[in-house]
């Protein structure tokens, strides 16, 4: 018997076990069509959408499209007796000193803003003032207890600042025994060690800037222009993160380094390897910020299909339904439609949604259908739902993501971002085999894609994510050329006003079998009661194992 028929066999007796024959299954997912799919995602993309920014009518028609739509397919309320939890959003617009003064061997040091240092502060205070704020240099700012790594060990950070590398030690040594060598951790995201630093305790964190490590140049982040940024507002005002958050550029490190008389390539070198000790620069700066501050409300979506006997378990199906709105100051069309991003995944929450509440039977487990907003300022809807989770953590069983589908036509393959971090994997694989398909990793591990989109938010939370995305290798045209149009989209139209429905290039078939693959998926874990893992040694797994162990007393 080949390995796939062995599957399949498997795979057929235990849907037949579960009530669901799998007639009704493939009934089920024939529920999931381009007519119905296409129809929902020129709605979500239209221009009278507005863009869908959250905070604006466009939230407005966009939540209001979705309840409608979820209500209509006989879904319940995912809320108690609401169909939204509302996501508080904060605005800062934060203006640093024009230089950043460091002092203390002799004559003092003068970096100018923008293109030595970028920084902001989530701070909810007007003015943000550090004081004497010893700098130290801190290796890649990481506590990372699976590989034994703690580049804090010992150091009292409270009022100063940290400066730290990007992306992590595997990726700048490129060696398969640290961490995982080229493949990115979350250690490696700005993103924690901008979290780590707080945890320290510290008042400011610069993180060093490097072209390659961080997978973009300077430029992205660096310059002078000011503009608002978006956070989630916590109950202390955010005064948990450092007053200061920011970049310094690779150039401007190395010439505050010297000054100190440090070398930095010394310091970088030894920072990669284990038992680092951090190194105080002797220097120290004061800094004033100014914030302007706005708040605002948006909303998740939450749409749930109760499940039968183990319906106090439940799968997730997320996608964020916001985008960037309308431009005001650009001439003609200034509407950003964000049609890939994320009007396919959205419109794809709907069609998974039809297709889960066609079963005859339903399904054991509950399936939570989650529209997420404000992912493009940040994850905050996702990560607002994952610190204010309406189901119990240890009672989610996992978390499907989808973000910017495949509109190329059919793959032969589809791609695991992040692929190696959970048992979800093996379903994959399985749905994939299911479909004839293959299965391919990350291309780009070292860029940390998987810290990118919503799926993370629960995953920080160690609730297992998966983040499966389009294939390359195209049925009828083959890999080069969907490399060719994927990279000419992703200049031409990403994060652009013509991220729009174009019927000339857009071939949706492929669409459709993804929709349905992570259909598939769904469809096996809500009818299981395993509850997938990360894999050992993975960074969410202890605090997914804490969070199970309190579900079952122990
Ligand atoms: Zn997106």
């Amino acid at each position: 018997m080949t390995r796939l028929l062995a599957i399949l066999l498997i795979w057929i007796s235990s849907a037949a076990l579960l009530a669901q024959g799998p007639a009704d299954v493939a009934k089920a997912e024939s529920a999931i069509t381009l007519e119905d799919y296409k129809a929902h995602l020129l709605t979500i993309s239209s221009d009278e959408f507005g863009g869908r920014e959250p905070s604006t009518p466009g939230e407005e028609k966009t939540v209001t499209y979705l309840r409608d739509q979820f209500a209509a397919l006989g879904l319940k309320p995912g809320n108690g007796d609401s169909w939204f939890q509302d996501v508080p959003l904060v605005a800062i617009t934060t203006t640093p000193e024009k230089r950043m003064e460091v002092q203390g061997v002799a004559r003092g040091f003068s970096m100018p803003f923008g293109t030595h240092w970028v920084a902001a502060s989530r701070r909810l205070e007007p003015e943000v003032r550090i004081e004497n704020s010893e700098l130290v240099f801190a290796g890649y700012g990481a506590v990372a207890p699976e590989y034994d790594w703690n580049d804090f060990e010992g150091l009292d950070l409270k009022g100063k600042t940290v400066l730290v590398l990007v992306n992590d030690p595997g990726f700048a040594t490129q060696d398969s025994t640290l961490f995982t060598g080229n493949a990115m951790t979350y250690y490696g995201r700005w993103t924690y060690k901008f979290e780590e630093a707080a945890r320290q305790g510290a008042a400011g964190v610069l993180v060093i800037h490097e072209t390659e490590a961080a997978g973009y140049p300077w430029g992205v982040i660096g310059g002078d222009r000011i503009s608002a940024n978006y956070y989630l507002e916590a109950k202390d005002g955010n005064k948990s993160r450092c007053a200061l958050e920011g970049w310094i550029s690779e150039e401007a490190a190395r010439n505050l380094m010297a000054y100190a008389g440090v070398d930095y390539d010394a310091q970088k070198e030894a920072a990669a390897r284990p038992g680092y000790r951090a190194q105080p620069l002797g220097v120290t700066y004061s800094m004033t910020l100014k914030n302007e501050i706005h708040r605002s409300t948006s909303r998740n979506v939450l749409a749930l299909l109760p499940g039968s006997d183990l319906k106090d378990e439940y799968i997730i199906f997320s996608a964020h339904w916001d985008h960037f709105g309308i431009r005001e100051d650009l001439e003609g069309d200034n509407i950003f439609n964000g049609a890939r991003d994320n009007g396919t995944g959205t419109a794809a929450l709907l069609s998974m949604a039809r297709a889960f509440s066609s079963l005859p039977n339903g399904t054991r487990r509950s399936i939570l259908f989650m529209p997420v907003t404000a992912e493009e300022q940040g994850l905050l809807g996702s990560a607002y739902y994952a610190s204010h989770p309406v189901y119990p953590t240890n009672q989610t069983v996992a978390v499907i993501n989808m973000d910017a589908m495949n509109i190329f036509g059919p793959m032969k393959d589809i791609t695991i971002v992040g692929k190696g971090l959970s048992e979800l994997d093996e379903y994959v694989l399985a749905a994939a085999k299911e479909q004839g398909r293959y299965v391919r990793p990350d291309p780009e591990p070292q860029k940390g894609v998987f810290y990118r989109s919503d799926h993370f938010s629960f995953a920080k939370q160690g609730i297992p994510a998966l983040y499966a995305r389009m294939g390359v290798d195209h049925v009828e045209k083959g890999e080069a050329w969907t490399r060719r149009i994927s990279a000419k989209w992703t200049i031409e139209n990403y994060h652009k006003v013509n991220d729009e429905y174009d019927p000339a290039m857009w071939d949706l078939r492929g669409t459709i079998d993804d929709i349905r693959l992570l259909f598939r998926i769904g469809f096996r874990l809500a009818q299981s009661d395993a509850f997938p893992n990360w894999y050992p040694g993975n960074e969410f797994r202890a605090r997914r194992d804490a969070d199970m162990a309190r579900k079952s007393g122990e």
